[in-house]
């Protein structure tokens, strides 16, 4: 075996870490760490440290670390046959069952499951299929897609574009033209502080509305979003968004895509995210959840409605021009079937709705009346703290002082726990694995209260 200093070393002088700072890592400023193992809701690394994952990798490994099953199942694949495209109607049982068992868990509406890899590949699918769907109802002007400033829908061209964070557009020419963001449903930061919930959703409507009327419904083809914002900061939408955002898509006749990456197969305590806010999309982004991240694997879920015009398509024009070497990847299948099947089994969505409500309740406790803790949020197995400068004026920390809330996720990994600090604002998430208990839930709790104390004093 290769000593860690080797693999140390090798790991700075040779691999390009995504999301990383190239020149600090590559200079060993920035911290390292070589995974070697996990178990249930820990990891452990090749120094030895056993560590409570509270972001579940990166909000994929739903049913756990080392789930034996899973990992049976890909082996028993690979054995029996480890690959077979699936164009031109060629298929597997794996990816077969598979969408079955997906459409048996989507909402009734829904009618088809394309298989990609990962959730950028997917939302790439989904915009695709849209353009072609409005150019085969002869509207080829109906092509722009409105996303939300701080929704996240992946790193490509198009999804990198939808993305609305900062990070993720600078330096890269992005957006592309033909995307449109729409105003953050972001209650803790909405215009003014007095706006009840009815309010500021009537505030965000009429921005949505003034962007369609700006831009011309007849350009606009479709609005994506997830139904709780993600990597944006984890914020629940203000009570009555998607019933009123969903009635001004339906007046312009503008599709729905439901971003559900993260919201897909349990971790609001629902298998759908849109079921849990009564989304009705023509379109669902599935991916982490759908393997446990297990195998790299996603899906862009189609409506019957939506099926038909693209079956209309292909009679006028041929076999649609869209397809992956890796798409509906028997081993990915294989994973999927598994780690659906655990997830029924130990009743994990369940486990989500209520462990994921004692955690936001263990977590508000703990660290709620700190004096920078300006609020704790979440729904499910999702929880936010948002860490300000001052309570009352909700104002954010001095940027040039460097992210303290990576500061305080470095003090909770010296208790042995991670969180993520999420990329835009101070904010600290968490979203464990779907099988974390409240024993777990307690430490996260305790590790975040240290550590803030640590950070910041109190
Ligand atoms: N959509 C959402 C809501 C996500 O959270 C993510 C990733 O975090 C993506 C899409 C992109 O998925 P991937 O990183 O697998 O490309």
């Amino acid at each position: 075996m290769l000593t860690n200093d080797q693999l140390a070393k090798w790991d700075r002088d040779h691999f390009f870490h995504p999301s990383t700072h190239l020149a600090q890592f590559a200079r060993g400023e920035a911290p390292q760490r070589i995974v070697s193992g996990g178990e249930g809701c820990h990891i452990v690394d090749r120094d030895g440290n056993r560590l409570l994952d509270g972001f579940a990798g990166l909000y994929c490994v739903n049913v756990g670390y080392g789930r034996t099953e899973i990992a049976e199942a890909i082996a028993a694949q690979a054995h029996q046959l480890s690959y077979y495209h699936a164009y031109a109607g060629h298929g597997t049982e794996a990816s077969i069952r598979l969408a079955k068992m997906i459409m048996d868990r989507a909402p009734d509406h829904m009618s088809r499951v394309y298989f990609g890899l990962g959730g950028s590949d997917a939302n790439e699918t989904n915009i695709k299929l849209v353009w072609y769907y409005n150019n085969i109802l002869g509207r080829p002007e109906k092509k722009k897609i409105i996303s939300r400033w701080r929704g996240y829908h992946g790193s490509g061209l198009v999804t990198g574009s939808l993305t609305g964070l900062e990070l993720f557009h600078k330096k890269f020419d992005l957006p592309l033209d033909r995307i449109l963001h729409a105003e953050a449903p972001y209650p803790y930061r909405r215009p003014d502080p007095a706006m009840s919930d009815a309010d500021f959703t009537a505030h965000l409507v009429a921005d949505l509305e003034a962007l369609i009327a700006r831009e011309g419904a007849d350009t606009i083809a479709a609005f994506i979003g997830e139904p709780i914002l993600g990597t944006g900061g984890i914020v629940p939408p203000p009570a009555g968004y998607w019933e009123a955002i969903q009635a001004v898509l339906k007046k312009h006749d503008i599709l729905l895509i439901a971003d559900e990456v993260v919201t897909g197969f349990g971790r609001l305590g629902t298998m759908f995210g849109s079921t849990h806010y009564g989304l009705k999309p023509d379109l669902i982004t599935i991916a982490k959840g759908l393997t446990s991240a297990y195998a790299p694997l996603s899906g862009s879920i189609v409506s019957e409605e939506f099926w038909k015009v693209l079956e209309q398509g292909t009679d006028e024009f041929g076999v649609i021009g869209h397809g992956w070497t890796y798409a509906a990847h028997p081993i990915g299948a294989a994973a999927g079937i598994a780690n659906l099947e655990l997830i029924d089994r130990l009743g994990l969505v369940d486990n989500a709705r209520d462990t994921g409500a004692y955690l936001n309740r263990v977590m508000a406790e703990a660290v709620g009346d700190h004096p920078n803790v300006g609020e704790v949020r979440g729904e499910g197995m999702l929880c936010a703290v948002e860490l300000v400068s001052d309570r009352a004026t909700r104002a954010g920390f001095d940027a040039a002082l460097g992210a303290t809330s990576g500061k305080v996720v470095a003090a909770m990994l010296r208790r042995g726990v991670i969180a993520r600090a999420m990329p835009q604002g101070d904010i600290l998430g968490f979203a464990p694995p779907l099988c974390l208990t409240e024993a777990e839930a307690d430490l996260i709790a305790e590790a975040t209260r240290a550590a803030i104390a640590e950070v910041l004093g109190g």
